[in-house]
């Protein structure tokens, strides 16, 4: 049997998780180990590796679009915030499965870490 990995897990409701808001497409939920004040991963519920993965320019647009929506949700949208993809070994990605990082609610610094 193929094991799912955590986020198509997450995604599916076998795993439980903090959701802040979802459709056909995509979920989003609060990271589990923050680094502002406002962390929320957006995934999308089909299984894509990574941003090299991507195929579909749609399912993009659906991610930043539901991003925007959390930050002005969340009360950042006006004060700023961050979308991060970390993309592979030296991006930093640790769930091989896409997500965008909707970070806010802090000044971030530049370059990052
Ligand atoms: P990355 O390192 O870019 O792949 O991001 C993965 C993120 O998933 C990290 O920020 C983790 O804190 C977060 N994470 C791991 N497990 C969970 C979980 N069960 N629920 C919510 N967030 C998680």
């Amino acid at each position: 049997m193929i094991e799912k990995c955590l986020f198509c897990r997450i995604a599916s409701g076998e795993i439980p998780a903090k959701i802040v808001t979802e459709d056909a497409t995509c979920i989003a939920i609060r990271d589990v180990n923050p680094q502002a004040p406002v962390h929320v991963l957006v995934i999308p519920r089909a299984h894509v590796a990574s941003l090299n993965e991507v195929t579909s320019p749609a399912l993009m647009a659906d991610m930043l679009q539901m991003a925007r929506e959390v930050a002005k949700q969340e009360g950042i949208a006006a004060s700023g915030y961050r979308v991060v993809f970390n993309t592979n070994s030296d991006g930093g990605q640790s769930v091989i499965h896409l997500h965008a990082h909707v970070l806010g609610g802090r000044h971030m610094g530049w370059p990052p870490g």
